[in-house]
């Protein structure tokens, strides 16, 4: 990368130097100069009303080059020939941005047998289906599938695209970031898109989920992001919609440093939280281990699913996969129980989206009752069992 300061233009004006927030620029010798500060974000450039700046990125596309992309583009993430649920959603917030950008909805569909698929991805709003079917591709493999998707991506150059933040997603998505050459940003929330540039505003917790951070890609493309499953709205599907197919030919690597040798199929609980309709939840307020077994119970009761807080995550009292909130799941369940937990904002944004929340907690102060519906203030170890009787009952 480089940085000139265009001195013919330059009327020392400063604008830059309040506009760097790296240090980077100094008035010496009454001349504007760039220090080694400088790590050529480009807000000089911007702020800069005379044109005086000028900043040469190694391995950038120009402004023509980026206008050549075209197209949103969403991963149709399946396994075992299931599509995954979070690909519905993709496709609704795909959507929405590419009525906003006046271009197509794509879908990638990489596997073997996976052409059933196709039908799901038109109802939900595909007007367009990559599919790369083959026997080497049944299961997901790092190595072979973005090889593949940035084969295609390179041939069709689509300007955004988006993937779940699945655990297959979030390994895909750097891998192909870093072959693309192009950003990410992992684990969105929200998206926008700002129509006079064609930037996708891409909006994730940042600083331990203290603030929101918008972040641009604004001069690779594609624009890629990971979203968290349960966080975009799913569209009704139209199966009268038929998507147009297209099947490209790509060279599937042969050798991978990587294979599937067998799959082992989770034998713990059975519905996955990000699915559930009912969530019983435990945080550090359980006070010991062996307390989580009336957390189990009351959920059997209720056929619901259990989940904890990060801090007994970490504790070991519960599998990482049970972690709900910002480096956990997203859920969003008709009912969701939260026993024993404070209700800290890393916790709070995997939860605001269920329909209605119970809390319990000794604290009457807690802040999980600042977005409970139901708040009972009082001792998990005494209210659960009370729960479990009347719900036994059949009552409550
Ligand atoms: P505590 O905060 O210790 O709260 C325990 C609560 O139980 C208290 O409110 C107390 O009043 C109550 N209590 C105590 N005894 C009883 C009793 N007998 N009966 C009833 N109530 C009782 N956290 C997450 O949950 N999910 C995440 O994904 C997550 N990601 C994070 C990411 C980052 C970058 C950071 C910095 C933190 C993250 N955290 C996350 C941690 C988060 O900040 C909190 O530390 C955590 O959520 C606290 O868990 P807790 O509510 O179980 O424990």
């Amino acid at each position: 990368n480089s940085i000139r300061i265009l001195h013919d233009k330059c009327t020392k004006c400063g604008i830059c130097i309040k506009k760097c927030l790296y240090n980077a620029i100094d008035l010496t010798d009454n001349k504007i100069e760039v220090n080694g500060n400088c790590n050529y974000c480009g807000s000089c450039r911007e702020a800069c009303r005379h044109g005086a700046i000028s900043i040469e990125r190694a391995g950038v596309l120009q402004a023509n080059d980026i206008t050549a992309f075209k197209g949103v583009w969403v991963f149709a993430e399946q396994k075992s020939g299931v599509l995954g649920s979070a690909v519905i959603e993709l496709l609704g917030e795909g959507g929405r941005l590419a009525e906003a950008l006046g271009v197509e909805l794509s879908a990638v569909l990489v596997g073997h047998n996976v052409g059933p698929m196709v039908e799901a991805l038109s109802a939900y709003g595909a007007d367009r289906v990559y599919i790369v079917d083959n026997p080497r591709l049944e299961n997901y493999n790092d190595e072979l599938y973005s090889a593949v998707v940035c084969d295609i991506i390179s041939r069709y150059m689509p300007e955004i695209f988006l993937i779940a933040s699945t655990s297959i997603g979030c390994s895909l998505a750097p891998r192909m970031a870093s072959r693309l050459g192009t950003g990410l940003t992992a684990d969105c929330v929200s998206l926008d898109i700002d129509i006079e540039s064609r930037r996708l505003i891409q909006t994730r917790p940042a600083f331990g989920g203290n603030l929101m951070a918008s972040i641009i890609c604004p001069y690779h493309r594609p624009q890629m992001c990971t979203i968290k499953p349960r966080v975009m709205k799913a569209v009704s599907p139209d199966y009268l919609r038929r998507a147009e197919v297209i099947a490209p030919r790509v060279v599937i690597p042969g050798a991978v440093n990587a294979s599937v040798i067998d799959i082992i199929k989770d034998a713990g609980q059975r519905v996955n939280l990000s699915e559930a309709d009912i969530i019983v939840s435990a945080g550090r307020g359980m006070e010991e281990p062996r307390n989580l077994e009336m957390i189990y119970e009351l959920a059997g009761v209720l056929g619901a699913s259990v989940g904890g807080s990060r801090a007994i995550v970490d504790a070991g009292w519960l599998d990482y996969r049970c972690q709900i909130g910002q480096t956990g799941k997203t859920v969003r369940p008709k009912v969701y129980f939260a026993c024993g937990i404070s209700g800290a904002i890393q916790h709070l944004a995997g939860i605001t989206a269920s329909k209605l929340i119970v809390a319990i907690n000794s604290d009457p102060d807690a802040p999980i009752f600042k977005v409970s519906h139901l708040g009972i203030v009082g001792d998990v170890k005494k209210i659960i069992p009370a729960f479990i009787n009347e719900f036994n009952k059949g009552g409550g």
